[in-house]
């Protein structure tokens, strides 16, 4: 019998240094979990090769943005090596209440946001690579950005890997496949945990009024 049980969703944050691994768990989770989508970030980053905007991100100019900002359409927003970055606040809201779990794609400073202003609703995982060797291998094979932007990202993941402590779970990716196991775990887990789970006071007194 599947769990029937009213539930509101979660917001699983994903965050990690460029190339540790992120975006391709984060592809893998959305691929094979139901009930789990990705909340698409709106970005004045240039699309890089094979990007789609809506898909990926929605690409906007900088008054377009800044105009979001101003209209308070971000749950939260931020700036990284340049470019800003923003989660619409709608269709979170509406996918929460509706008990589906979305998956964000974000760096540390919109988690903080997130984690104060809806701390009982986030889940949070930062992902670390094995070792700094493997993250530069990782970023050049990639190749996707300039020898300069590596160099920025290389230089950034020192400061953004000093945030590890601020998260609920930590992955060191060594295995892709293991990590991948390990985030569905904390999945299954959460949607058990009690808090969210809001018509199990219904469910209970049904049975219980059963027997009375
Ligand atoms: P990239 O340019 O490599 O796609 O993303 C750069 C960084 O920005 C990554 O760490 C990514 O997780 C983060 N990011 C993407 N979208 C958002 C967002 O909406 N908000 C915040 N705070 N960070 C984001």
């Amino acid at each position: 019998m599947s769990n029937t049980i009213k539930r509101r969703g979660f917001m699983l944050v994903l965050s990690s240094p460029s190339g540790a691994g992120k975006t391709a768990i984060a592809r893998r989770i959305l691929e094979t979990e139901e009930n789990m989508s990705l909340s698409v970030s709106v970005t004045t980053r240039p699309p890089r090769p094979g990007e789609i905007n809506g898909k990926d991100y929605f690409f906007v100019d900088m008054p377009a943005f800044e105009g979001m900002v101003q209209r308070n359409e971000f749950l939260e927003h931020a700036k990284f090596c340049n470019n800003c970055y923003g989660t619409p606040r709608e269709p979170v809201r509406k996918a929460l209440e509706e008990g589906k779990d979305i998956l964000f794609d974000i760096e540390w400073q919109g988690t903080q946001q997130i984690a104060e202003n809806a701390r009982e609703d986030l889940v949070s995982i930062f992902i670390l690579p094995p070792s700094m060797a493997e993250l530069e291998r990782r970023l050049f094979s990639r190749a996707q950005d300039s020898e300069e932007v590596v160099h920025q990202r290389m230089a950034t993941a020192a400061a953004e890997m000093s945030h590890w402590n601020e998260y609920d779970y930590v992955i060191v990716n060594i295995d892709f496949e293991e990590s991948v196991k390990n985030v569905r775990s904390i999945i299954q887990a959460e949607r058990l945990k009690r808090q969210r789970q809001s018509g199990l006071a219904g469910f209970v007194n049904g049975m219980r009024s059963q027997t009375a």
